[in-house]
């Protein structure tokens, strides 16, 4: 029933002037564990479909389900990072549905008790007046499982309307999964969409920091649903809400969010209402459409799972994990800023460009602090959003970079080069050095050829030479440009330069 027509929405100024936006995120996380929530199988992404199963995931009768101890010490890992409470006791609920992906017909989660509540997270945010910190209260993470993936086959949208028939692959059905939910965020104003990117990104941050999951958005181990809803002032009630789903860049999150915003916006300035719903985010058109009218919890019917015993963490295991957890990204982003004695702006255009763990493990690599900046910042940040991804998911690592920062300071590669050597390793060609050996991509640093290019370019060019001569350094350029290009790029500018004067017995003294 999703409808394709564009909807009016209202400027964001004007939006941002007349009501008090209100967000919910709920992000859903893959955890990394080794088998699935209730069974042995696999978690492995990318098998051929239906391999990673069993009796348990595939829920055939008699078979019966027991808890992965890995899943929730990684539950309550993420619990305790996120400044929870922990449940001293809980339960799993059965959530029914009658839909292909969950053979079981119902979803094993948690419902009303989940194993951590009532925490939050400080995201850094950057303002008119600098960076401010905005305070995320958590609702709750719960443990749940995933379901299978069916495609629909055959028609033109790849959606179920019009397919010819459906199939389904049951190995992400049991994959275990945190469901980390906030409390409804207020007083972000116009600050809103970036709140909610930053509130992902820190999450994200924090998730890879505990070794609990990959959290890679495109492969979809971490997944967002983003609440937005308006009301005329901070004071009056909360307005109704939409969910918009497949969110799955922390790039679509804010866009998404504005979105919404404008198009709730113009319905509530022409008088009409907010319907609570669930809604598609478009990442090619920047739009969200209608997807189904949101059910009710009653619809589920959810009860206590009989099959599981309760949930009944020590107060001493959850100390102990407590006491394991590593650094806390806010602390630890201050302390790389002190260490790279760097400004808080620069410091905040390497959160915002969610580069921060790129960096570092740049610098790690051996590469200088400013160099690391400026390449991920620069050539590989506007790669990245030229093809709409994250730094992170470019396929060049850390190393890669820090060995071409290392090639560019050993004056083996200059810059021109060495963005050719990242574009190879980008392209798939190899290491850096595979890419400088297969592409032959060096600094003609021996002073035999340079010196012969520099006497044909002095030859072709006489009267610049002779400008030269008569000590209009500046003119130089020309012949350094002319060398350059018959080197193909691959001189060092300044020694062709220096070579140049010295055969021109000129002294550089422009
Ligand atoms: P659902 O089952 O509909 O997904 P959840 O409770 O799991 O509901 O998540 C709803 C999210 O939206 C939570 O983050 C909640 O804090 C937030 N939320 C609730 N009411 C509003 C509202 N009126 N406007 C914006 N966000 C809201
Ligand atoms: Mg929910
Ligand atoms: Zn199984």
């Amino acid at each position: 029933m999703s409808t394709r027509t564009n909807d009016a929405v209202l400027p964001y100024d004007e939006v941002v002037a007349r009501f008090d936006p209100v967000l919910g995120l709920e992000v859903h996380v893959e955890l990394g564990t080794a088998t699935k929530m209730f069974c042995g199988c696999p978690t492995e992404f990318g098998a051929p479909p239906n391999t990673q199963v069993c009796p348990v995931c595939l829920g055939l009768p008699g078979s019966l389900p027991a808890v992965n101890e890995v899943a929730v010490e990684s539950a309550i890992r993420i619990g305790l990072a996120l400044n929870c409470s922990i449940a001293e006791w809980c339960r799993f609920a059965r959530k029914n549905y009658f839909y292909p992906d969950m053979p079981k017909n119902f979803q094993t989660s948690q419902y009303d008790e989940p194993i951590a509540f009532d925490g939050w997270l400080d995201v850094d945010v950057e303002t008119d007046e600098g960076m401010r910190t905005f305070r995320v209260g958590i609702e709750r993470a719960h443990m749940e499982e995933d379901t299978g993936k069916t495609s629909h086959q055959g028609g033109a949208t790849g959606r179920i309307h019009g397919a010819d028939y459906s199939l389904v692959d049951y190995n992400r059905a049991g994959i275990p999964l945190i469901e980390i939910v906030t409390k409804p965020v207020e007083g972000t104003g116009k600050y809103a969409p970036q709140v909610a990117k930053a509130y992902v990104a820190s999450l994200r941050e924090i998730l890879r920091g505990l070794g609990v999951s990959d959290v890679k958005m495109e492969q979809g181990s971490l997944r967002c649903d983003a609440n937005v809803s308006l009301r005329p002032s901070p004071d009056a009630p909360l307005g109704t809400r939409t969910e918009t789903k497949n969110v799955n860049s922390l790039r679509s999150i804010e866009r998404a969010v504005r979105y919404e915003m404008t198009r709730q916006a113009a319905i509530l300035d022409a008088g009409g209402r907010v319907t609570q719903e669930t809604r598609h985010w478009h990442e090619d058109t920047g739009i969200t459409t209608s997807g189904r009218e949101k059910s009710d919890a009653e619809d589920y019917r959810y009860f206590p799972e009989p099959d599981l015993v309760p949930i009944a963490p020590s107060r001493e295991w959850v100390e102990r994990l407590r006491a394991s957890l590593p650094e806390n990204p806010h602390v630890h982003r201050a302390r790389l800023q002190a260490g790279w004695g760097i400004s808080d702006f620069d410091m905040a255009s390497v959160v915002n460009a969610g580069a921060v763990e790129v960096v570092e493990a740049t610098i790690a690599a051996g590469a200088d602090q400013a160099a690391a900046r400026k390449w991920w910042l620069g050539e590989l940040l506007r790669i990245a959003n030229e093809r709409g991804a994250e730094l992170e998911d470019l396929p060049i690592t850390p190393v890669e970079v820090a060995r071409v920062e290392a090639l560019v300071a050993d004056g083996a590669l200059n810059d021109k080069l060495a963005r050719q050597v990242i574009e190879g390793v980008l392209a798939g060609e190899g290491d850096p050095d595979q890419v400088v050996a297969a592409r032959g991509l060096a600094v003609v640093s021996d002073d035999g050829p340079l010196l012969a290019a520099i006497d044909d370019a002095l030859g072709a060019q006489p009267d610049v030479a002779e400008k030269i001569r008569g000590g209009k350094v500046a003119a130089a350029g020309a012949i350094v440009g002319a060398v350059m290009k018959a080197t193909r790029g691959q001189a060092d500018a300044a020694r062709v330069r220096e070579l140049l004067l010295e055969r021109l017995g000129v002294s550089d003294q422009a």
